[in-house]
């Protein structure tokens, strides 16, 4: 049964949202008060890198689904069903700032004008379905009638349209069989497991399973310290622990930590909220340590492999905080690239699409036209990011173009005894000794 949709902030999360809703035969539209985006999408341009966003944005703007605006007002004309999916970014003192969920709340709270299910879709913490629900109070009409519901999102950056189309589950936290009633009929078109919770169980859910992915990371980075001192092959350990099914294999893959915008801001809040429900939550802390630690991989090894970094160049392949995306929130190579920089050493950066956006805030650095062109005369090559592309570089090549052929792999994409027969000193993550 198709719905009226109103998808407010058209970010990552929003915007995939609302294609993909349309995709399924909903009538979006996609609200931002960034005007730059939605001047972008009404010419038919994505703002971000997605892979498959923009054929489904381009097919549903022709049919007429999916339209975009940044006025709230005219989103919420038809819409029975409104999506809260902006910002919520960590302060400084690591709890989320839910200023953009409020200040969205009360302007929806002033034009509700039919039953509606509002949905917070942005990551938030438990309790903010209560503070949302004050606040459309607060400031709606007295009369105004709507149900708060929880659907945390679970897509994953790279693979986002699939991972909305063909999710492993929908969760929806209600209060009403009325909004249960309203997502499931929205939902239905997925055919895709629905768990239907209380509110408060489903903001806990996303925090805790992206707190338990950053928990596996930090645990087989830990592991790959001890294989580094033990003389163990990281990825081996990990292929025997993933085979129990009670562990699984994925996230068992050690390098440079987690970043991005959700895994550093959702362990950072989860910890605050953990704090002020009186829980000190030490298991976090200490993946939160392990995480910061092992961004500090390329800069030990590479002292230990060129003694002093003044005046060295290092390459640096990849920028993006994973493959096939843009993002550069909380991106690794980030912090390496500073690192380096105040090392003294000049860096040599690629990506095969997030230069544009490195460019904006990182500065000092080479952007090379390639992969090829970045390590050019340098000492040291980092592999970061382990984007596909890099994996088929002819590293024979590579290795005339180097000045000393020191390789990182930060991300195990490579095998190293084929790279040391290439006549690099080869340094991997877990699987090449400190000694
Ligand atoms: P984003 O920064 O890419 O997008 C948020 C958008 O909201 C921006 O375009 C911003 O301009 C807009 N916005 C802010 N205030 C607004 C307002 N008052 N009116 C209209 N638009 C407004 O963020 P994102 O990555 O899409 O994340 C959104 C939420 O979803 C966060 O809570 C995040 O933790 C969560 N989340 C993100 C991912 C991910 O992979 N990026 C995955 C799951 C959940």
């Amino acid at each position: 049964m198709k719905k009226h949709v109103a998808v407010i902030g058209s970010g990552y999360v929003g915007l995939v949202t609302g294609a993909c809703l349309a995709e399924i035969g909903h009538a979006v539209v996609c609200v931002d008060n960034n005007r730059k985006k939605i001047e972008v999408l009404k010419k038919g341009g994505v703002p971000i890198y997605e892979p498959g966003l923009e054929e489904i944005i381009r097919k549903n703007r022709r049919n007429g689904r999916l339209t975009f605006t940044t006025s709230i007002e005219e989103g919420m004309k038809k819409a029975e069903i409104v999506f809260i999916a902006v910002n919520t970014p960590p302060k400084p003192n690591g709890e989320a700032d839910l200023s953009y969920v409020e200040a969205v709340a009360r302007e929806v709270a002033g034009l509700l004008r039919r039953p509606t299910v509002i949905v917070e879709k942005s990551t938030v913490p438990v309790h903010t379905g209560e503070k949302v629900k004050q606040t459309l109070r607060f400031y709606g009409r007295p009369d105004a009638e709507f149900d708060v519901a929880s659907n945390p999102e679970f897509l994953r950056e790279g693979t986002a349209v699939r991972d909305f189309l063909h999710p492993d589950r929908v969760v929806v936290g209600v209060e009403s069989a009325r909004a249960e009633r309203v997502l499931r009929e929205l939902y239905r078109p997925l055919k895709a497991p629905l768990l239907v919770t209380d509110l408060k169980s489903s903001e806990l859910i996303k925090h805790s399973s992206n707190s338990f992915l950053a928990i596996k990371i930090s645990f087989i980075n830990a592991v790959a310290n001890i294989c580094e001192r033990t003389g163990a092959d990281v990825t081996k350990v990990a292929e025997g622990m993933g085979m129990d099914p009670r562990i699984g294999k994925a996230f068992l893959k050690a390098g440079l930590g987690y970043g991005g915008s959700c895994f550093p801001k959702d362990v950072s809040a989860y910890i605050k909220m953990a704090e002020e429900a009186g829980y000190d939550f030490e298991l976090l802390k200490a993946v939160q340590n392990i995480n910061d630690e092992q961004r500090r991989w390329v800069l030990r090894r590479l002292k230990k492999a060129l003694w002093t970094l003044r005046g060295k160049t290092v390459a640096v392949w990849g920028l993006a905080f994973k493959p096939d995306t843009d993002d550069l929130r909380n991106a690794p190579a980030l912090d390496i690239v500073r690192d380096l920089l105040s090392e003294g050493c000049g860096v040599r950066v690629h990506d095969p699409v997030a230069m544009p956006k490195a460019r904006e805030f990182l500065k000092g650095v080479v952007f090379a036209r390639d992969a090829y062109d970045a390590v050019k005369g340098a000492d040291a090559v980092a592999l970061v990011t382990e984007w596909k592309e890099y994996k088929d570089l002819d590293m024979k090549k590579v290795r005339t173009l180097v000045r000393t052929p020191v390789f990182l792999d930060g991300r195990n994409l490579y095998d190293p005894a084929a790279l040391a027969g290439e006549g690099f000193q080869v340094h991997a993550v877990g699987r090449t000794p400190l000694n």
